[in-house]
């Protein structure tokens, strides 16, 4: 198969600490699979480390308050090319991340509550027809 992935799960240090979110899991799809990895946000221009952000409604917003809607939306585009240049087989990306989560995300207080929902580019990818599910799935 085919699969896109959130860099951070191979071990890229590309979250917003600067750290990374290293799965054995999503490292063992390399061996049987064609894996593509990108970081939504680093793509859509955002630096490491950077200020976390969470989904507010329509708009994702950092900690400090400023409006980094633009930002997501610009990395989640470039992931949905990304994946019909490649016509990925499926998508395997980071729980509960303002971009990539799916199915569950922080709810927009930065206190670590989660709310029933979709990361900005797991939207965009479902919403283009792409399975996505997260590294908790495997
Ligand atoms: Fe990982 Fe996605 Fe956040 Fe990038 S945007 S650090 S790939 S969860």
């Amino acid at each position: 198969m085919k699969i896109l992935v959130s860099k951070c799960l191979l071990g890229c240090n590309c979250r917003y600490d600067g750290k990374n979110c290293l799965n054995e899991k999503v490292v063992a799809l390399q061996k049987d699979n064609e894996v593509i990895a990108i970081c939504p946000e680093v793509e859509g221009g955002l630096p490491t480390p950077r200020q976390p952000g969470e989904r507010v409604n329509d708009k994702v917003m950092a900690k400090n308050g400023a409006d980094v809607t633009n930002e997501y939306m610009k990395g989640a585009q470039i992931a949905l090319e990304i994946a019909k240049k490649e016509k990925i087989d499926l998508a395997v990306l980071k729980s509960k991340s303002p971009s990539c989560g799916t199915g569950l995300i922080y709810d927009g207080t930065f206190t670590g509550g989660k709310i029933p929902g979709n990361g900005v580019t797991s939207e965009l990818l479902q919403n283009n027809g792409f399975k996505v599910i997260t590294e908790e799935d495997l």
